[in-house]
């Protein structure tokens, strides 16, 4: 049977994992069909399998003193070359399918960074949105406490995503400290006071950016000058602007899940810093963003519209930091009318395997996330390192290991790619190069 077909029957209406699948299937086909060996020990198949997956009850009590019932999850997908390892997302579209596809990514891309972890991912339904400081910290002990029986610093490490950081890292960590009554690094994007490490939250922003100037700098080009669509405006996208304008370029947008914002004048470093403020600290929306700076447009976006406004602007570059399917074949099409001729992901599958389609044939330079976005978990990575040697190392160190880990694997992808004849396609690249270290692992250890 086809694999594909294979996934989708055994994964009903599993969506977003049967996209991520067949992506990833689309790519690795060259390799597959060259290669009996991985074929016949169902090297792919096994892949697509999660090693286990847990889920579990997480219940809390709110501040109107009303028991809550949440759901929790942790796929750990596959140790074949490390310890698992992958973000919890906290957020309510969470579901099975959408931890699967993640998880699986997550496998792919740890591969890429060249340490070794293996990949997982994890979390619940709980919607942060409007809880209290009280409530956030309770729904984070109560789901600690379940999570803490099947995580270890050597056995599964999460981190954060979609939903969950510094804040919520520091309470699961707090929790899972008491139970276990050790001190390891079993999180990582921990607080630096306690075993967390420099330049962590910056890294999923720089090193894409960084990643994105190594891609231009292949063609002879820079950042430098160019106009930048980004969206989202949480952790990843924040330090992605911030690397942008560090670089000479200007970002015109940034985006939460009601809308976007257009600032023709680019979002500078004060802007930015009002943009932290705002979305770190008070934990408001981006539409608050006009009324500070009159000259700046808000557009209401609907979730679920046929296509989003923010991609339909003049741009060279588009940086999709938000979620995933955020760019649509219409998006993939506006893009390319407005003349952006590079898209690197931030988030994780934001482009459909459609709009990934029209891209290529467009002659337009696409990084998919698994390689793209690698720098936060690869600087997870250097966070776990520094806790097995009980050291630490400075914000110029970690940010050096970072464009050295963004470099390498962005000539993984140009090297995999050339060698089955798909020149300068990322996408390829990143799946054959991510596939094969995982295969190989697992064909040395035996079925
Ligand atoms: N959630 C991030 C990702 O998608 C980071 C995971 C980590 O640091 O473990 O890669």
């Amino acid at each position: 049977m086809d694999i594909l077909q294979d996934v989708i029957a055994k994964n009903p209406g599993e969506v977003e994992f049967h996209q991520a699948a067949a992506e990833v299937l689309d790519s690795v086909k060259v390799v597959l069909d060259k290669n009996a060996e991985y074929r016949k020990l169902k090297l792919m198949e096994r892949m697509l399998e999660p090693e286990r997956v847990i889920m579990f009850r997480v219940n809390w009590v709110d501040d109107k003193g009303e028991v809550q019932v949440n759901r929790g999850y942790r796929i750990q997908m596959n140790s074949a070359i490390g310890p698992y390892k992958g973000g919890l997302r906290f957020h309510p579209s969470v579901n099975l399918s959408i931890l699967k596809f993640l998880a699986f990514e997550q496998t792919f891309k740890n591969s890429l960074t060249g340490i070794a972890m293996g990949g997982g991912k994890g979390g619940s339904d709980f919607n942060p949105k409007g809880k209290s400081e009280a409530e956030v910290m309770r729904f984070c002990q109560a789901f600690a406490t379940e999570l803490s029986r099947h995580i270890g610093h050597r056995l599964d490490v999460p981190a954060g995503d979609i939903g969950v950081g510094g804040r919520e890292i520091g309470y699961m960590y707090g929790t899972y400290r008491k139970i276990k009554n050790e001190f390891t690094g079993v999180f990582t994007g921990k607080g630096i006071e306690w075993g967390g490490s420099l330049i962590r939250p910056e890294a999923t922003g720089y090193g894409l950016i960084y990643f994105a100037q190594n891609m231009l700098h292949e063609a002879g080009d820079s950042l430098k000058g160019k106009t930048c669509l980004v969206s989202g405006s949480g952790n990843v996208a924040q330090y992605c602007v911030e690397k942008i304008n560090h670089f000479g370029g200007k970002v015109v947008t940034l985006s939460d899940s009601s809308g976007y914002i257009y600032d023709e004048e680019g979002i500078d470093a004060a802007k930015l810093a009002f943009v932290m403020e705002l979305k770190n600290v008070r934990r408001g929306r981006i539409e608050e963003y006009v009324a500070k700076y009159p000259k700046a447009v808000y557009t209401a976006v609907k979730e679920g519209a046929a296509s989003n406004p923010i991609w339909n602007h003049k741009a060279d570059c588009a940086f999709p930091c938000a979620t995933q399917n955020e760019i649509n074949e219409k998006d993939a099409q506006h893009l390319v009318n407005n003349g952006v001729k590079l898209v690197a992901e931030g988030a994780n599958m934001p482009t459909t395997n459609e709009a990934i389609e029209v891209l290529h044939a467009n002659g337009v330079k696409y990084a998919p996330g698994k390689a793209s976005n690698a720098g936060g978990v690869g600087t997870s990575g250097i966070e776990m390192m520094q806790n097995y040697m009980g050291m630490s190392w400075t914000a110029e160190e970690v940010d050096a290991k970072l464009q050295g880990i963004m470099k390498n694997i962005h000539q993984k992808c140009l090297h995999a790619a050339e060698q089955y004849g798909l020149k300068g396609n990322y996408m390829a690249g990143a799946n054959i190069a991510g596939f094969v270290k995982v295969a190989d692992a697992m064909k040395a250890q035996g079925i």
